[in-house]
Protein backbone atom coordinates (compact mmCIF):
# COMPACT_ATOMS: atom_id res chain seq x y z
CA UNK A 1 0.00 0.00 0.00
CA UNK A 2 1.31 3.42 -1.03
CA UNK A 3 2.18 5.85 2.21
CA UNK A 4 -0.55 8.81 2.83
CA UNK A 5 0.61 12.11 2.56
CA UNK A 6 -1.50 15.02 3.57
CA UNK A 7 -0.95 18.82 2.20
CA UNK A 8 -3.49 21.78 1.85
CA UNK A 9 -3.85 25.82 2.07
CA UNK A 10 -6.45 28.03 3.70
CA UNK A 11 -8.60 29.29 0.77
CA UNK A 12 -7.76 33.08 1.35
CA UNK A 13 -6.66 34.61 -1.71
CA UNK A 14 -4.75 33.46 -4.95
CA UNK A 15 -1.68 31.26 -4.79
CA UNK A 16 1.06 32.69 -6.08
CA UNK A 17 4.82 31.81 -7.48
CA UNK A 18 6.57 31.11 -3.64
CA UNK A 19 3.34 28.81 -3.11
CA UNK A 20 4.35 27.36 -6.86
CA UNK A 21 8.36 26.73 -5.39
CA UNK A 22 7.49 26.16 -1.73
CA UNK A 23 4.85 23.46 -1.98
CA UNK A 24 3.06 22.96 -5.37
CA UNK A 25 5.66 21.53 -7.68
CA UNK A 26 6.47 19.15 -4.98
CA UNK A 27 3.03 17.88 -4.31
CA UNK A 28 2.62 17.77 -8.42
CA UNK A 29 5.78 15.21 -8.08
CA UNK A 30 4.84 13.05 -4.72
CA UNK A 31 1.46 12.68 -6.31
CA UNK A 32 2.87 9.53 -8.28
CA UNK A 33 4.73 7.71 -5.40
CA UNK A 34 2.41 8.59 -2.48
CA UNK A 35 -1.90 8.51 -1.78
CA UNK A 36 -2.19 12.01 -1.74
CA UNK A 37 -4.77 14.07 0.14
CA UNK A 38 -5.19 17.90 -0.67
CA UNK A 39 -7.12 19.82 1.95
CA UNK A 40 -8.62 23.39 0.93
CA UNK A 41 -9.38 24.64 4.49
CA UNK A 42 -12.01 26.92 4.23
CA UNK A 43 -13.00 25.79 8.13
CA UNK A 44 -9.11 27.00 9.34
CA UNK A 45 -9.60 29.98 6.67
CA UNK A 46 -12.79 31.48 8.72
CA UNK A 47 -10.35 31.24 11.93
CA UNK A 48 -8.98 34.84 10.38
CA UNK A 49 -11.35 35.50 8.11
CA UNK A 50 -14.61 35.22 10.21
CA UNK A 51 -15.41 38.42 8.82
CA UNK A 52 -15.01 38.26 5.37
CA UNK A 53 -16.72 34.79 4.68
CA UNK A 54 -17.44 35.68 0.57
CA UNK A 55 -13.37 35.75 0.33
CA UNK A 56 -13.02 32.51 1.67
CA UNK A 57 -15.96 30.98 -0.48
CA UNK A 58 -14.58 32.86 -3.72
CA UNK A 59 -10.91 31.61 -2.65
CA UNK A 60 -12.06 27.97 -2.61
CA UNK A 61 -13.05 27.73 -6.55
CA UNK A 62 -9.62 29.95 -6.90
CA UNK A 63 -7.52 27.52 -5.29
CA UNK A 64 -9.14 24.52 -6.67
CA UNK A 65 -8.48 26.29 -10.02
CA UNK A 66 -4.66 26.73 -8.93
CA UNK A 67 -3.89 22.88 -8.15
CA UNK A 68 -5.34 21.87 -11.03
CA UNK A 69 -3.45 23.83 -13.45
CA UNK A 70 -0.52 23.25 -11.58
CA UNK A 71 -0.65 19.92 -12.62
CA UNK A 72 -2.15 18.53 -9.78
CA UNK A 73 -4.33 15.24 -10.95
CA UNK A 74 -7.17 14.39 -9.92
CA UNK A 75 -6.95 10.75 -10.84
CA UNK A 76 -3.60 10.14 -7.98
CA UNK A 77 -4.54 13.30 -5.43
CA UNK A 78 -7.66 13.63 -3.51
CA UNK A 79 -8.66 17.27 -3.09
CA UNK A 80 -11.11 17.89 -0.25
CA UNK A 81 -12.92 20.78 0.75
CA UNK A 82 -12.57 20.81 4.83
CA UNK A 83 -15.77 22.28 5.95
CA UNK A 84 -17.83 19.55 3.63
CA UNK A 85 -16.09 16.81 6.43
CA UNK A 86 -17.26 17.09 9.42
CA UNK A 87 -15.76 14.49 11.47
CA UNK A 88 -12.70 16.69 11.22
CA UNK A 89 -14.81 19.13 13.20
CA UNK A 90 -15.58 16.40 15.64
CA UNK A 91 -12.19 15.33 15.67
CA UNK A 92 -10.68 18.46 17.09
CA UNK A 93 -13.28 18.85 19.80
CA UNK A 94 -11.53 15.78 21.35
CA UNK A 95 -8.22 16.57 20.62
CA UNK A 96 -8.60 19.84 22.48
CA UNK A 97 -8.99 17.99 25.76
CA UNK A 98 -5.59 16.51 24.71
CA UNK A 99 -3.60 19.90 24.67
CA UNK A 100 -3.65 22.40 27.48
CA UNK A 101 -4.13 25.87 26.47
CA UNK A 102 -0.57 27.20 27.59
CA UNK A 103 0.90 24.75 24.89
CA UNK A 104 -0.96 26.07 21.98
CA UNK A 105 -0.21 29.47 23.00
CA UNK A 106 3.54 28.45 23.06
CA UNK A 107 3.55 27.25 19.19
CA UNK A 108 5.63 29.49 17.80
CA UNK A 109 4.12 29.49 14.88
CA UNK A 110 0.79 30.86 16.17
CA UNK A 111 2.66 33.21 18.25
CA UNK A 112 4.56 34.86 15.66
CA UNK A 113 1.06 34.52 13.21
CA UNK A 114 -0.63 36.17 15.90
CA UNK A 115 1.72 38.60 16.40
CA UNK A 116 1.37 39.54 12.50
CA UNK A 117 -1.68 39.71 12.29
CA UNK A 118 -2.33 42.40 15.19
CA UNK A 119 -5.21 40.48 17.41
CA UNK A 120 -3.87 42.32 20.37
CA UNK A 121 -5.92 41.06 23.53
CA UNK A 122 -8.64 39.61 21.42
CA UNK A 123 -7.69 36.33 19.63
CA UNK A 124 -10.18 34.51 18.18
CA UNK A 125 -10.11 31.20 20.19
CA UNK A 126 -10.80 29.50 16.97
CA UNK A 127 -7.55 30.98 16.18
CA UNK A 128 -5.48 29.89 18.70
CA UNK A 129 -6.22 26.22 18.89
CA UNK A 130 -6.02 25.99 14.68
CA UNK A 131 -2.96 23.69 14.94
CA UNK A 132 -5.72 21.41 17.38
CA UNK A 133 -7.50 21.19 14.21
CA UNK A 134 -4.36 20.51 12.14
CA UNK A 135 -3.74 17.61 13.69
CA UNK A 136 -6.90 16.60 13.08
CA UNK A 137 -6.96 16.99 9.22
CA UNK A 138 -3.51 14.83 9.61
CA UNK A 139 -4.68 12.01 11.73
CA UNK A 140 -8.64 11.93 9.73
CA UNK A 141 -6.90 10.93 6.91
CA UNK A 142 -4.02 8.79 8.17
CA UNK A 143 -1.17 10.95 6.40
CA UNK A 144 2.47 8.69 6.95
CA UNK A 145 4.03 12.33 5.82
CA UNK A 146 3.54 16.05 6.21
CA UNK A 147 4.89 17.92 3.53
CA UNK A 148 5.44 21.34 4.96
CA UNK A 149 8.02 24.24 4.90
CA UNK A 150 10.32 25.24 7.88
CA UNK A 151 8.06 27.19 9.70
CA UNK A 152 5.63 24.25 10.07
CA UNK A 153 7.26 21.78 12.16
CA UNK A 154 6.08 23.16 14.87
CA UNK A 155 2.79 22.15 13.72
CA UNK A 156 3.48 18.85 13.33
CA UNK A 157 5.33 18.39 16.41
CA UNK A 158 1.91 19.30 17.90
CA UNK A 159 0.18 17.11 16.19
CA UNK A 160 2.45 14.61 17.09
CA UNK A 161 2.32 15.09 20.89
CA UNK A 162 -1.80 14.81 20.45
CA UNK A 163 -1.17 11.63 18.61
CA UNK A 164 1.01 10.06 21.51
CA UNK A 165 -1.35 11.31 24.15
CA UNK A 166 -4.30 9.62 22.19
CA UNK A 167 -2.57 6.36 21.98
CA UNK A 168 -1.50 6.39 25.60
CA UNK A 169 -4.99 6.53 27.06
CA UNK A 170 -6.94 5.22 24.58
CA UNK A 171 -4.74 2.56 22.71
CA UNK A 172 -2.75 2.86 19.60
CA UNK A 173 -5.57 4.03 17.08
CA UNK A 174 -3.76 7.13 15.56
CA UNK A 175 -0.99 7.12 13.08
CA UNK A 176 2.00 8.97 14.26
CA UNK A 177 3.04 11.77 10.91
CA UNK A 178 6.41 12.36 9.76
CA UNK A 179 7.86 15.97 8.52
CA UNK A 180 9.08 16.19 5.16
CA UNK A 181 10.51 19.12 4.63
CA UNK A 182 10.76 21.12 1.37
CA UNK A 183 14.23 22.03 -0.13
CA UNK A 184 13.29 25.45 -1.69
CA UNK A 185 13.74 28.02 0.72
CA UNK A 186 11.28 30.93 0.70
CA UNK A 187 11.40 32.68 -2.38
CA UNK A 188 11.77 36.61 -1.96
CA UNK A 189 9.21 39.72 -2.98
CA UNK A 190 9.55 41.22 -6.51
CA UNK A 191 10.17 44.29 -3.82
CA UNK A 192 13.49 41.92 -2.35
CA UNK A 193 11.54 41.58 1.21
CA UNK A 194 12.62 38.57 2.65
CA UNK A 195 9.53 36.48 1.26
CA UNK A 196 6.72 36.61 -1.34
CA UNK A 197 3.46 37.16 0.92
CA UNK A 198 -0.22 38.07 -0.33
CA UNK A 199 -0.46 40.98 2.23
CA UNK A 200 3.11 42.39 0.95
CA UNK A 201 1.74 42.45 -2.47
CA UNK A 202 4.61 41.40 -3.79
CA UNK A 203 3.33 38.51 -5.27
CA UNK A 204 3.33 37.28 -9.20
CA UNK A 205 -0.02 35.21 -9.04
CA UNK A 206 0.16 31.76 -10.67
CA UNK A 207 -3.21 33.36 -12.29
CA UNK A 208 -1.96 36.61 -13.34
CA UNK A 209 -2.00 37.49 -17.21
CA UNK A 210 1.54 37.99 -19.32
CA UNK A 211 0.95 41.54 -19.37
CA UNK A 212 0.63 41.78 -15.35
CA UNK A 213 3.14 39.26 -15.11
CA UNK A 214 5.56 41.89 -17.51
CA UNK A 215 5.10 44.51 -15.61
CA UNK A 216 5.84 43.11 -12.11
CA UNK A 217 9.36 41.18 -13.34
CA UNK A 218 10.34 44.81 -15.24
CA UNK A 219 9.53 46.85 -11.91
CA UNK A 220 11.55 44.18 -10.02
CA UNK A 221 14.32 45.52 -7.49
CA UNK A 222 17.81 44.46 -8.44
CA UNK A 223 20.89 45.24 -6.31
CA UNK A 224 20.38 48.93 -5.24
CA UNK A 225 24.27 49.86 -5.35
CA UNK A 226 23.84 49.76 -8.93
CA UNK A 227 23.16 52.79 -10.82
CA UNK A 228 23.83 52.34 -14.53
CA UNK A 229 24.32 49.11 -16.80
CA UNK A 230 28.31 50.05 -16.60
CA UNK A 231 28.10 50.18 -12.42
CA UNK A 232 29.63 46.16 -11.13
CA UNK A 233 26.52 44.44 -9.96
CA UNK A 234 26.35 42.08 -7.15
CA UNK A 235 24.36 38.71 -8.01
CA UNK A 236 24.62 37.38 -4.27
CA UNK A 237 20.99 38.35 -2.84
CA UNK A 238 19.77 39.86 -5.76
CA UNK A 239 16.17 39.57 -6.37
CA UNK A 240 15.95 38.99 -10.05
CA UNK A 241 18.96 36.11 -9.63
CA UNK A 242 17.02 34.99 -7.41
CA UNK A 243 14.54 34.16 -9.68
CA UNK A 244 16.32 33.37 -12.34
CA UNK A 245 18.21 30.49 -10.68
CA UNK A 246 14.58 29.64 -9.59
CA UNK A 247 12.52 29.75 -12.97
CA UNK A 248 14.96 29.62 -15.93
CA UNK A 249 15.98 26.34 -17.07
CA UNK A 250 18.89 27.82 -19.02
CA UNK A 251 21.69 27.28 -17.18
CA UNK A 252 24.11 28.45 -19.43
CA UNK A 253 22.08 32.29 -20.15
CA UNK A 254 21.82 32.53 -16.30
CA UNK A 255 25.71 32.11 -16.01
CA UNK A 256 26.76 34.33 -18.57
CA UNK A 257 23.99 37.01 -17.42
CA UNK A 258 26.04 36.76 -14.23
CA UNK A 259 29.07 37.09 -15.10
CA UNK A 260 27.99 40.08 -17.61
CA UNK A 261 26.64 41.83 -14.30
CA UNK A 262 29.23 41.31 -11.99
CA UNK A 263 31.41 42.66 -14.89
CA UNK A 264 29.28 45.93 -15.85
CA UNK A 265 28.31 44.74 -19.35
CA UNK A 266 24.83 43.64 -19.08
CA UNK A 267 21.80 46.18 -18.38
CA UNK A 268 18.94 45.47 -15.72
CA UNK A 269 16.41 45.63 -18.63
CA UNK A 270 18.26 42.24 -20.28
CA UNK A 271 18.24 40.76 -17.45
CA UNK A 272 14.62 41.23 -16.51
CA UNK A 273 13.62 40.78 -20.09
CA UNK A 274 15.11 37.16 -20.05
CA UNK A 275 13.80 36.42 -16.18
CA UNK A 276 10.14 37.59 -18.19
CA UNK A 277 10.90 34.96 -20.89
CA UNK A 278 11.96 32.13 -18.28
CA UNK A 279 9.05 32.88 -16.02
CA UNK A 280 6.24 32.93 -19.47
CA UNK A 281 7.62 29.30 -20.22
CA UNK A 282 6.37 28.54 -16.62
CA UNK A 283 3.41 30.25 -16.81
CA UNK A 284 1.63 29.13 -20.05
CA UNK A 285 0.74 25.57 -19.82
CA UNK A 286 -0.37 26.55 -16.44
CA UNK A 287 -2.58 29.12 -18.07
CA UNK A 288 -3.99 27.31 -20.47
CA UNK A 289 -4.33 24.34 -18.11
CA UNK A 290 -6.44 27.05 -16.12
CA UNK A 291 -8.36 27.66 -18.90
CA UNK A 292 -9.74 24.43 -19.65
CA UNK A 293 -10.83 24.05 -16.22
CA UNK A 294 -12.62 27.55 -15.71
CA UNK A 295 -14.28 26.53 -19.15
CA UNK A 296 -15.48 23.42 -17.81
CA UNK A 297 -17.12 24.30 -14.35
CA UNK A 298 -19.14 20.97 -13.97
CA UNK A 299 -15.51 18.66 -14.49
CA UNK A 300 -14.37 21.18 -11.55
CA UNK A 301 -17.50 20.47 -9.13
CA UNK A 302 -17.34 16.57 -9.98
CA UNK A 303 -13.67 16.79 -9.34
CA UNK A 304 -14.82 18.66 -5.87
CA UNK A 305 -17.04 16.52 -5.31
CA UNK A 306 -15.65 13.08 -5.82
CA UNK A 307 -12.65 14.20 -3.23
CA UNK A 308 -15.15 14.80 -0.65
CA UNK A 309 -16.34 11.61 -1.02
CA UNK A 310 -13.31 9.71 -0.30
CA UNK A 311 -12.33 12.28 2.06
CA UNK A 312 -15.69 11.00 3.84
CA UNK A 313 -14.99 7.52 3.47
CA UNK A 314 -11.26 7.89 5.51
CA UNK A 315 -12.03 10.34 7.91
CA UNK A 316 -15.05 9.40 9.11
CA UNK A 317 -13.30 5.95 9.17
CA UNK A 318 -10.85 7.43 11.43
CA UNK A 319 -13.91 9.18 13.62
CA UNK A 320 -15.24 5.82 14.44
CA UNK A 321 -12.32 4.18 15.43
CA UNK A 322 -11.68 7.43 17.70
CA UNK A 323 -15.10 6.85 19.20
CA UNK A 324 -14.62 3.40 19.97
CA UNK A 325 -11.31 3.66 21.81
CA UNK A 326 -12.79 6.71 23.66
CA UNK A 327 -15.44 4.58 24.48
CA UNK A 328 -18.16 7.03 23.22
CA UNK A 329 -19.45 4.98 20.17
CA UNK A 330 -22.95 3.77 21.74
CA UNK A 331 -24.13 1.33 19.50
CA UNK A 332 -27.95 0.79 21.50
CA UNK A 333 -28.71 3.72 20.29
CA UNK A 334 -30.00 3.85 16.93
P1 LIG B 1 -0.51 35.88 3.84
O1 LIG B 1 0.13 37.16 3.40
O2 LIG B 1 -1.99 35.94 3.88
O3 LIG B 1 0.15 35.28 5.04
P2 LIG B 1 1.10 34.27 2.09
O4 LIG B 1 1.26 34.73 0.68
O5 LIG B 1 2.22 34.48 3.06
O6 LIG B 1 -0.26 34.87 2.63
P3 LIG B 1 0.35 31.80 3.24
O7 LIG B 1 -1.04 31.40 2.95
O8 LIG B 1 0.72 32.40 4.55
O9 LIG B 1 0.80 32.75 2.03
O10 LIG B 1 1.35 30.60 2.95
C1 LIG B 1 1.03 29.27 3.27
C2 LIG B 1 2.26 28.41 3.09
O11 LIG B 1 2.79 28.60 1.77
C3 LIG B 1 3.43 28.76 4.02
O12 LIG B 1 3.39 28.07 5.22
C4 LIG B 1 4.63 28.33 3.20
O13 LIG B 1 4.90 26.96 3.37
C5 LIG B 1 4.19 28.57 1.77
N1 LIG B 1 4.71 29.86 1.29
C6 LIG B 1 4.10 31.07 1.35
N2 LIG B 1 4.85 32.05 0.85
C7 LIG B 1 6.00 31.44 0.43
C8 LIG B 1 7.21 31.90 -0.19
N3 LIG B 1 7.39 33.18 -0.50
N4 LIG B 1 8.18 30.99 -0.47
C9 LIG B 1 8.02 29.68 -0.16
N5 LIG B 1 6.92 29.19 0.42
C10 LIG B 1 5.91 30.04 0.72
MG1 LIG C 1 1.79 33.99 5.38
Amino acid sequence: MKKRILTGDRPSGRLHLGHFVGSLQNRVKLQDEYEQFVLIADVQALTDNYDNPEKVRNSVKELVLDYLSVGIDPQKTTIVVQSMVPAIAELTVYYLNLVSLSRVLRNPTVKSEIEQKGFGESIPAGFAIYPVSQAADITAFGADLVPVGEDQIPMIEQTREIVRKFNSLYGEVLKEPEVLVGNFPRLVGTDGKAKMSKSLGNCIYLSDDSETVKKKVMSMFTDPNRLKPTDKGTVEGNPVFIYHDAFNENLGEIEDLKNRYREGQVGDVEVKQKLFVAIEKILTPIRERRKRYESDEEEVNRILSKGVMRGNEVASETLRKVKQAMKISYEFIK
